[in-house]
């Protein structure tokens, strides 16, 4: 079984041939010519000067070309490090300066940016070799570099070298960058799979953007090793995606619990038979319970999945808990399910969630203080989630310990209240943070998307929650501030920014 990228290629390649890799706005690539365009831009990246060890950014949104530049990168004996596509020029040539990146990989154009000129201008980029656009990617001068000596490069990729450094997403505070070996990367893209029931019969939607874990490894990755056909999406646009799940008869869509939701809640959505969906996979948030109830298959007007499951995860560990088929709907909608195979979780000080085993990472990049601080002797990584354990040693995430509040000496979980709100008539979404107050030390204020009126958002928190956990404030918004992952920016709604 391949434990590295470059084999994982090789044997989809054997085992898969002509089956689509993958398919977007009609273009279709077969495993095979995946592998031979893999291996004619690792055969350019050489000729450039690309070595082993040598990282290069990927800065474009999901696409084939994308795919193409990643795995070159391992097939080159290279450090993928993907980086967020809705990045501006500064903020990129920061990523590659702080990773040293030999190579960057750009889609020049995407959201209207003149990408390249932007980066150019934010830094003399001293130790890039090149800044390659992906429309170049298939015409890159190979020099002398032959596919007998790519190949034998990709074979001597080992299972213990850096495979990848995918960046968190920056939810409480900057990103920092997480190192994975080879061996971590596909062994928990296999997992994921297995547990998922994965096979190359599956078309699979990929919203998740591929600078993500939940994107590359249990997207592309996970394609590699189970034959699946994976359709890369740029930008999510609802009606573009309704038609691709009809027309395409998509069976696994993984997406951040905001995906399910607009999909349930699409005008549109009647007219369009979204029933070849098998199985859903959500998590990255705390998943509101009323949401899984209306994507299983039971739920009149849901979406009909005939499995849905969450999972937990991070940057630092990929995949952590899942749930399993046949969990039932009740640990599915409450919990995030139990270890995978090769990972151990248990529950420390101030209720925080460790996580230990095969898939934590390596290390953060170049912060060895960081990494202690996270990883403690025993191995076990810090997560910064509040979680309890059932007896069946499913995880439920109870909240992040940095947005626990403290009100009148209690301690109040915003993630509780927010499920609570979620369950009112006309709230659409809501996030819950907490404020000063000079009686209380802090209170909950309340943002919420909707059409109710605040007064009777409280009083609907008073029939339902412990005195201390009813917001004092609600405010009407427009949107909640949120991440590419679907996460709520607390920090941008505490500051007011
Ligand atoms: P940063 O570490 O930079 O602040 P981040 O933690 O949001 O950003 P990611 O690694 O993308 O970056 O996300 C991991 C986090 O997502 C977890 O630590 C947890 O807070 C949240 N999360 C993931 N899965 C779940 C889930 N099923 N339920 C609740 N929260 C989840
Ligand atoms: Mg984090």
């Amino acid at each position: 079984m391949a434990e590295t990228i470059p084999a994982a290629l090789g044997e989809a390649a054997d085992r898969f041939g002509e089956h689509p890799a993958y398919i977007q706005d009609g273009e279709e690539v077969s495993f095979l010519e995946l592998l031979r365009r893999v291996r004619r831009a690792a055969r350019g990246y050489v000729a450039l000067g690309l070595q082993p060890g040598d990282r290069v950014c990927v800065w474009a949104p999901n696409s084939i070309g994308w795919v193409v530049a990643a795995l070159a990168t391992s097939y080159a004996g290279g450090v993928l490090v993907p980086v967020n596509s809705r990045y501006t020029g500064h903020e990129v040539a920061e990523v590659v300066d702080r990773t040293g990146a030999r190579i960057v990989v750009v889609e020049d154009g995407f959201l209207g940016r003149t990408q390249v000129a932007d980066l150019r201008a934010a830094s003399d980029l001293a130790a890039v070799l090149a800044v390659i656009e992906l429309k170049d990617l298939s015409d890159l001068d190979m020099g002398a570099v032959t596919t007998a000596e790519i190949d034998a490069i990709a074979e001597s990729v080992c299972a213990d070298d850096v495979a990848d450094i995918l960046f968190t997403s920056g939810t409480t505070g900057r990103s920092k960058g997480a190192m994975s070996a080879h061996r971590q990367t596909v062994g928990v893209a296999r997992a994921w799979g297995d547990l998922g029931g994965v096979t190359g019969q599956d078309r699979y939607l990929v919203v998740n953007p591929f600078f993500h874990s939940f994107g590359y490894k249990v997207g592309i990755v996970t394609g590699l090793l189970t034959g699946a056909t994976l359709y890369p999406v740029a930008t999510f646009d609802l009606d573009a995606t309704m038609a691709l799940i009809e027309t395409e008869r998509i069976t696994v869509l993984p997406g951040a619990p905001t995906v399910f939701t607009s999909l349930l809640n699409a005008p549109g959505r009647a007219d369009r038979d979204l029933s070849s969906l098998r199985l859903a996979v959500t998590g990255a948030a705390v998943v509101p319970v009323v949401l899984i109830e209306r994507m299983r298959a039971d739920s009149p007007d849901g979406l009909a999945f005939e499995q849905v499951v969450t999972a937990f995860g991070m940057t630092e560990a990929v995949v952590v808990t899942m749930c399993r088929q046949g969990d039932s709907a009740e640990t599915v909608a409450t919990t995030c399910g139990r270890a995978i195979p090769g990972m151990e979780i248990r529950i420390g000080d101030e209720g925080e969630l460790l996580v230990r085993g095969d898939y934590v990472m390596l290390g953060y990049l170049d912060d060895p203080a960081a990494t202690a601080e996270a990883i403690d002797a025993d191995g076990w990584l810090h997560t910064g989630d509040v979680g309890v354990l059932d007896e069946a040693g499913n995880l439920s995430i109870t909240d992040r310990l940095k947005d626990m509040y403290i009100s009148g000496g209690f301690n109040v979980y915003p993630a509780e209240v927010e499920q609570a709100l979620a369950r009112m008539d006309g709230v659409a979404d809501v996030a819950v943070v907490g404020v000063p107050d000079d009686r209380m030390g802090e209170v909950g204020m309340a943002y919420v998307v909707g059409t109710v009126n605040p007064d009777d958002v409280i009083a609907f928190a008073k029939g339902r929650l412990a005195n201390f956990k009813v917001p004092r404030h609600v405010e009407l918004v427009d949107a909640l501030p949120r991440n590419l992952s679907g996460k709520v920016l607390k920090n941008e709604l505490r500051t007011g920014g």
